[in-house]
């Protein structure tokens, strides 16, 4: 499956979040209360992972017009792969046959947003241990931006947070084996997406895997 907008999951996700920008929502997510039971009973089975930031303005299921059970949401600070949100998308993958996991970054990220300014001018020292290491899984994707444009430009955060979606997605791919394996079985998808939070907008990436396959083809080709 080459256009991602194809995908069963990722058009659930793309028509959920046109009602969203309408200003309309389905009566699933309104009637959730009267869901719980059954979902307590009979277990959970989202049918998409999200990997997103823990900004307030950031609410997946709002923003893509869903219910109870339906998306398995990881929120951490800058969308970032680290060792335990790992563990929880890779829990939800084994487990509950979720066919997309959605990496979603959003403009004016204030995650990115101090890891530019702490690249920018490295003497002022972070506040705590945590935010360094915080920050040190975002630098990359800052360093990766710059080869393509200067720090000082007006439009850096924005690039600079594509970057951190495209890497996170890749290190999805490169750092679980569960993910990967059920990948190469066609039956999971791993795909960046943006989140505009003026408009409420999500425009999705290009697929992860298929990313990482053009990258190596252009990487032999240019061999
Ligand atoms: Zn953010």
């Amino acid at each position: 499956m080459n256009n991602t907008s194809d995908h069963p999951a990722i058009r659930r996700l793309i028509e959920g979040n046109r009602r969203f920008t309408s200003g309309l929502r389905s009566v699933e997510p309104m009637m959730a209360h009267l869901r719980m039971a059954e979902l307590a009973a009979n277990g959970q089975k989202p049918f998409a992972v999200v990997l997103t930031c823990s900004d307030s303005r950031s609410p997946v299921e709002l923003i893509f017009d869903q219910g109870l059970g339906d998306l398995f949401v990881v929120r951490v600070a800058g969308n970032v792969v680290a060792p335990s949100l790992l563990a929880s998308i890779e829990f939800a993958v084994a487990n509950f046959g979720s066919s997309a996991i959605v990496v979603l970054g959003h403009t004016l990220c204030g995650a990115v947003n101090a890891t530019i300014k702490h690249s920018i001018d490295p003497s002022q020292p972070l506040p705590s241990p945590h935010l360094e290491e915080l920050v040190g899984r975002i630098r990359p994707a800052i360093e990766s931006a710059e080869r393509e444009h200067p720090i000082s430009h007006p439009g850096f955060l924005h690039h600079a947070t594509l970057e951190n979606i495209d890497r996170s997605a890749r290190l999805i791919l490169e750092q679980s084996r569960i993910v990967r394996e059920l990948v190469a079985q066609g039956k999971l998808t791993v795909v960046g997406a943006l989140l505009d939070i003026a408009s409420g907008r999500v425009d999705f990436l290009q697929d992860a895997h298929n990313q990482i396959q053009n990258r190596k083809e252009t990487a032999h080709v240019s061999a």
